[in-house]
């Protein structure tokens, strides 16, 4: 029996957007192992924590793709390479985000200057600046290496201009991130046939209670409706794309009691037959065309 590790999708943090609330899900990380691969999907806050539950050793830390630059994407990218160095980091680490990423290392490098300056003669380590190379990316194959391949699509996240959509390909499995993203038919395409499709979602029965909520009322549902796509939005894409499994994410609103997923399920079956999961923090998706792991199954 082959001891290798079966492709998997975890889903570290599963809520849209940057706030924590008690005992609410985390802003948005995945990690995704394929083919031999730990491939971190966005660094929201808690995506540390996110990695060791999963069960990755952070000296394992190898690929990281940051989508777009808004902190609930980004916050946490330094404090997680950071981390892994302290736990005994010692290979290379390759960060693939889009322009703005390099600048945004070197000054968390700055800002931990005195913390790092200090471990590297207190306690032998190697420079972590010298571990990490940022690779800024634009549209199309972003990298092909030993079987994987990594392809970008800009997507519609205004004002965010360098926003994209990321696809995950090996050894016949495919996984596609929707990023953040208003509805935009040609990821129809982009995700044409993928073993599983994460994509953004919003409902609109809670945006209002949130939009409430959060005190700046108009302005950020003005911006939630302009820059997001709602469930059945979602499940237009997966239907158009004939993905196997649509996986709703970023979810908006995450943590409103009056919301269960029963309400995110009827939303997107209102557009998509197929298999479908709602993401929640520690979801596991098997890539090999079984069931998830422990994820919730719906019909
Ligand atoms: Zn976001
Ligand atoms: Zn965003």
């Amino acid at each position: 029996m082959s001891t290798e590790k079966l492709d998997r999708l975890v889903v570290l943090g599963s809520k849209g957007g940057p706030a924590v609330r008690p005992g609410g899900p985390w802003p948005s990380s995945s990690l995704v192992e394929i083919g031999g691969r730990n491939i971190v999907v966005d660094c929201g806050l808690g995506v540390t924590r996110g990695l060791v539950d999963a069960g990755m050793s952070l000296k394992a830390l190898d690929l990281i793709f940051i989508t777009h630059l808004h902190s609930d994407h980004l916050l946490e990218l330094g404090p997680l390479i950071h981390t892994a160095w302290t736990a005994g980091l010692a290979t290379p680490v390759t960060v693939y985000g889009p322009s703005g990423t390099h600048d945004h290392w070197l000054h968390f490098c700055r800002a931990m200057e005195f913390d790092i300056e200090i471990r590297i003669v207190d306690e032998g380590r190697p420079d972590i600046r010298e571990l990490v190379s940022v690779k800024e990316f634009g549209e199309g194959t972003i990298l092909a290496e030993g079987g994987l391949t990594v392809t970008a699509l800009r997507v519609d996240h205004p004002p965010v201009i360098d926003c994209f959509a990321l696809r995950f390909e090996h050894g016949g499995r495919s996984v596609v991130f929707s990023a953040d993203t208003a509805f935009f038919p040609p990821l129809a395409d982009f995700a044409k046939g993928a073993d599983v499709l994460v994509h953004e979602a919003m409902l609109e029965e809670g945006l209002e209670r949130l939009v409430a909520r959060t005190g700046n009322g108009a302005r950020l549902k003005e911006h939630l409706f302009a820059s997001h796509s709602l469930a059945e939005e979602a499940g237009h894409i997966a239907s158009d794309a004939g993905v196997k499994r649509l996986v709703l994410n970023h979810l908006i609103p995450a943590d409103d009691p009056a919301i269960g997923e029963a309400d995110w399920v009827a939303a997107a079956r209102k557009s998509w037959a197929g298999d479908l999961t709602i993401a929640r923090d520690g979801l596991v998706v098997e890539l090999s065309g079984q069931k998830a792991a422990s994820g919730e199954e719906t019909a």
